[in-house]
């Protein structure tokens, strides 16, 4: 049963929170959603911490599985790390066995053996439908094949329709699921605590609004969805042995909170010293200039204007520290930025600088011209030979020959923190006495899915698809159809 414990009628209360629901697909789009007016008191059967990925979908099933549900963010925007997913995700094709089983195996060797086979199998093999239910909720994604720890993996590659972008897409498709199955949000709250009554069974959450104003959720299940905590500098440095601190690529809400609260009911984490480093990440905003940029044939050069690494080596992220201000310059050419959808919407924010010939763009990033155009024709010259005689770079597809060329400025960035609470196969978070009832993670608050590295696009696949499973867990708990 939904209540709320106001004096103001429930329709009208009901209506103010459907209008911050559709504030926050405006927020998916770019705009940031209004704060609204917090009720004091609020009840239901499944309370959903975070707005990511995990939770709308967590949210999502569990209404479908007949739940009243209420979702909390304590950020202005929704959508976590998953709005900003800027490349794809995998998923292989429904009932291809081989397939799934190809994928099972690259995350087991990218896990390092923290990998729960039969956790990471579950994801996989509800991934097809998964992307079905998006689909019939107005999502339109294309596959294509990506190449995943130097391996092709055919039509497991999932990314929208029509070069659009992915977290944008799963966003905007979760954000009309809950306007459909009119799912409350409440942004701007950030929950504090998780609350247990007297026999110590899980009752809710208490939430701290943006005004500073304490309020309480009475619930039976408390699902948490609150991301990871790479965007967290102290929680990092306690946990991961990094030399000094470096700029996170992650949504600021991601500050490890669901973690810090369950451990205070004893919950158990796996993998928290684990940290994820993308080598190619914009200073100052975050941003990631993804893997695929250079796999479609972008190099590097530093500050003088020199080639340095093989840009698809695992190597880079040192290289590149290596070099003069610890960053480098990201070249690429037109063609390269027409077909990836994120490269085309960071271009028109004006996050690249442009040339239309080698010296333009050499004066643009203040690298001598004659370096510039020497580096790029030699390079050229390998693209032709199949043969990079400097650094063994494998893969050699563009000559980068498509006007205008273009260079951004990057340098490692903290992307993922790996670890995170341990879950058994309904989601159920655990202590070292068994399940914590009541008490339910998904998405990258939990760790021991994937191990400590997991293949690129396999985020996104384990937010949506192990939300949506837990959801439907917890409102299956919350309506006591299981104990
Ligand atoms: C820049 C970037 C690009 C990426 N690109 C890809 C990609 O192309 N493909 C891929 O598969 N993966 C990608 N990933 C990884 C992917 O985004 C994540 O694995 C996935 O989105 C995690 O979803 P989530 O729901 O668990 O967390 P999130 O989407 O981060 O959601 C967590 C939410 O919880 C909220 N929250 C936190 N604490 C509280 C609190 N106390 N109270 C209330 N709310 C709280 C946060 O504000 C946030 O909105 C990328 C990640 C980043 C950072």
């Amino acid at each position: 049963m939904l209540r709320f414990d106001h004096s103001v009628p429930t329709k009208n209360r009901l209506t103010s929170l459907l209008r911050r629901v559709l504030v926050g697909a405006a927020a998916a789009c770019g705009l940031a959603a209004a704060a609204g007016a917090t009720p004091s008191n609020f009840s239901c059967d499944v309370v959903v911490v975070g707005a990511g990925g995990a939770g709308l979908s967590a949210a999502l099933s569990a209404a479908e599985a007949g739940a009243h549900v209420l979702v909390i963010e304590k950020m202005p925007m929704l959508g976590g790390n998953t709005l900003l997913s800027a490349s794809h995700m995998l998923s292989p094709p429904k009932n291809r066995r081989q397939a799934e089983e190809k994928l099972e195996l690259l995350v087991q060797a990218k896990g390092g053996g923290t990998s729960d086979p039969a956790l990471a199998r579950m994801i996989i093999r509800h991934s097809a439908e998964t992307l079905d239910w998006l689909n019939g909720m107005g999502a339109d994604f294309i596959r294509f094949t990506p190449t995943v720890v130097g391996q092709p993996l055919p039509d497991q590659g999932i990314r929208p329709k029509g070069g659009r972008v992915i977290g944008e897409e799963i966003v905007k498709t979760l954000l009309h699921g809950a306007e459909t199955l009119r799912v409350p949000i409440q942004t701007l709250s950030s929950v504090t605590g998780i609350t247990q009554d007297a026999a110590g069974r899980i009752s809710g959450v208490e939430v701290l609004n943006s005004q500073g104003r304490v309020w309480q959720v009475k619930a039976k299940a408390v699902l948490l969805a609150t991301g990871g905590f790479a965007a967290n500098e102290d929680m990092v440095m306690c946990h991961a042995s990094l030399p000094e601190t470096m700029q996170s690529t992650n949504s600021p809400g991601c500050t490890g909170d669901g973690i810090v609260m369950a451990q205070s009911l004893g919950a158990q984490t796996i993998d928290m010293d684990a940290v994820t480093v993308h080598p190619t990440t914009l200073p100052f905003s975050g941003l990631v200039i993804p893997l695929q940029t250079r796999e479609l044939g972008a190099i590097l050069v530093n500050e003088r204007g020199e080639r340095f690494a093989d840009e698809l080596s695992s190597g880079l992220r040192s290289a590149i520290e290596k070099q003069p201000g610890g960053r480098a310059w990201m070249i690429f050419d037109q063609k390269i930025l027409a077909s990836m959808p994120v490269l085309s919407k960071y271009a028109r924010n004006g996050y690249f600088l442009k040339g239309s010939t080698e010296e333009e763009l050499a004066r643009r990033i203040r690298v001598s011209p004659q370096k510039l155009f020497q580096q790029i024709s030699i390079y050229r010259s390998y693209v032709r030979k199949r043969h990079d005689e400097d650094y063994g770079r494998k893969t050699l597809p563009s000559l980068l020959f498509s006007y205008p060329l273009y260079a951004v400025s990057v340098s490692p960035g903290i992307h993922n923190t790996p670890g995170g609470l341990r879950v058994d196969e309904q989601g159920r978070v655990l202590s070292a006495g068994g399940p914590i009832p009541g008490l339910y993670a998904a998405g990258e608050v939990t760790g021991g899915i994937f191990g400590r590295s997991r293949p690129e696009g396999m985020g996104l696949t384990g937010a949506l698809v192990h939300g949506r499973l837990t959801g439907r867990a917890a409102a299956e708990w919350a309506l006591g159809r299981t104990r």
